[in-house]
């Protein structure tokens, strides 16, 4: 009955940071300087070019408060500024370790970390960030540290009050491009997104799409299919992470399912159907967090048990002890106890009509009371194999007006639908969006057989 767990469950994995050398940190530093110094770079009517100030007199790089009429009164006595040195965060340092292995001052310190709120970013340090610090004399005169590719942190020595230091905050946008994929899942929708190129976070924003229509713990079989219109992002050339899906089309034991990404005009995106109507439900497919259940389930099992032999008026998960199990509604707790055949179990209600079970589990989550609300997806408890169970299974129950239903099959309320005054902006964009997936061209282009796997 039990699965073997995703140990190394691939989607937890942290997107890999890059980080940018000293070197190419110095080169932009420089960029910026002269990028700032537009005048210096003119052109003259006749079309000569003026000359250039040698790179060398460019004052201390700290560009961002360098005003370009300061560089040039001081272009001979100012002095090469001492340069930027990177160094790499190993395992278990804070700044503060850091910083005395390298010799810089508790006070230097304490100052940085006064320097504003951009400095409680420098709480997050993790093994392999770069830094770069850059000191003259022992005196640490700036400090950088880069979150990610798209955003760098300059902490500066205040030129008039040398106790203190200024903080800017730089970010890059990245260019974004659209690209598409299709791929055929063979084995678990998670290995075969890898197998076509495709990142964990990708696979992970699919599911979360399709969360309350397709069950993917216990719906995915071979041959299920799916496509998307998903954005890439890239900086100065290079692939560093994927945006938001626009579209996509999951085709789930011959059923088909579309979405389509529409975003209010705060900026806050939602899926859609082709017609309009949210994706999202009262109830999710399936109340475990399926993102923790091993990628090598087994695709040739049996339908869970429902109205089989067995008087079983519920649908199990198998699924590892501790896989967090979720509200599938919103709703208020009713019970959070136990007995003997169902061990630890809880009980949510949903409006007037609805309720939820959830039996078996190891434990609750914390601060799970009755009386207490819950929200749709809140990890309530956690897979277990308490009261009554053979081995690590969620038992879930779907009651409505008291009587248990088989909630892949109940009629649910329907989603809400776009706002009418959207509509006929989000049914252009979703035929668009929906034209671009790989086999709506490919029928375009005379029925070309699909590719079974196709990277962008
Ligand atoms: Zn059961």
């Amino acid at each position: 009955m039990a699965r073997r767990t995703g140990a190394h469950s691939p989607w937890r994995r942290p997107v890999p940071r890059a980080h940018a050398l000293a070197a190419t940190g110095l080169a932009l530093t420089l960029g910026l300087a002269l990028g700032l110094w537009p005048e210096a770079h003119s052109i003259s009517e006749e079309g000569t070019e003026l000359a250039d100030p040698a790179p060398e007199v460019i004052p201390a790089p700290s560009p961002l408060s360098a005003t370009p009429s300061a560089a040039l009164t001081s272009i001979p006595a100012v002095p090469e500024p001492s340069p930027w040195r990177s160094l790499t965060v190993r395992p278990g340092e804070s700044l503060a370790r850091i910083f005395q292995r390298e010799g810089i001052s508790a006070r230097a310190l304490a100052a940085l970390m006064a320097s504003g709120a951009l400095a409680k970013r420098l709480a997050d340090l993790r093994p392999g960030d770069q830094l770069e610090l850059r000191e003259e004399n022992g005196t640490l005169l700036g400090f950088r540290f880069r979150p990610s590719r798209l955003e760098t942190l300059t902490f500066t020595r205040d030129s008039e009050d040398a106790s203190r230091f200024g903080a800017e905050q730089e970010l890059r946008s990245p260019t974004v491009t659209e690209r598409t994929a299709q791929v055929v899942i063979e084995d678990a929708l998670f290995l075969a997104a890898q197998k076509a190129g495709l990142d964990d976070r990708l696979a992970l924003a699919l599911a979360e799409i399709f969360q309350w229509d397709i069950d993917f713990v216990l719906d995915i079989r071979r041959s299920d299919r799916f496509e998307l219109l998903y954005e890439e992002q890239s900086l100065d050339g290079e692939v560093i992470g994927t945006g938001a899906i626009l579209a996509a089309r999951f085709v789930n034991r011959g059923e088909v399912f579309e979405a389509v990404r529409y975003e209010d005009s705060a900026g806050n995106g939602s899926y859609y159907t082709p017609e309009g109507r949210s994706l999202r439900k009262a109830f999710l497919r399936a109340p475990v967090q399926f993102t923790r259940i091993s990628s090598n389930f087994n695709l040739r099992r049996k339908h869970p048990l429902w109205n089989t032999a067995r008087p079983h008026r519920g649908i199990d998960y198998a699924a590892p002890t501790g896989t967090p199990v979720v509200a599938a509604g919103d709703g208020k707790v009713v019970k959070a106890t136990r007995n003997a055949p169902s061990g630890n179990y809880v009980v949510l209600q949903h409006g007037e009509r609805y309720q939820t079970k959830y039996l078996h589990l190891s434990r609750f989550a914390k601060s799970l009371k009755a009386g207490r609300r819950v929200k749709q997806g809140q990890v309530i408890g956690y897979v277990g194999s308490t009261g009554w169970a053979t081995g690590p299974h969620l038992h879930y129950e779907f009651l409505v007006g008291g009587a248990h239903q088989n909630p892949r099959t109940v009629a649910l309320p329907k989603a809400d639908p776009i706002a009418p005054e959207a509509k006929a902006d989000f049914t252009r964009l979703a035929l668009a969006r929906l034209a671009a997936l790989p086999s709506a061209q490919r029928l375009a282009l005379n029925g070309t057989k699909p590719a079974r796997h196709e990277t962008p």
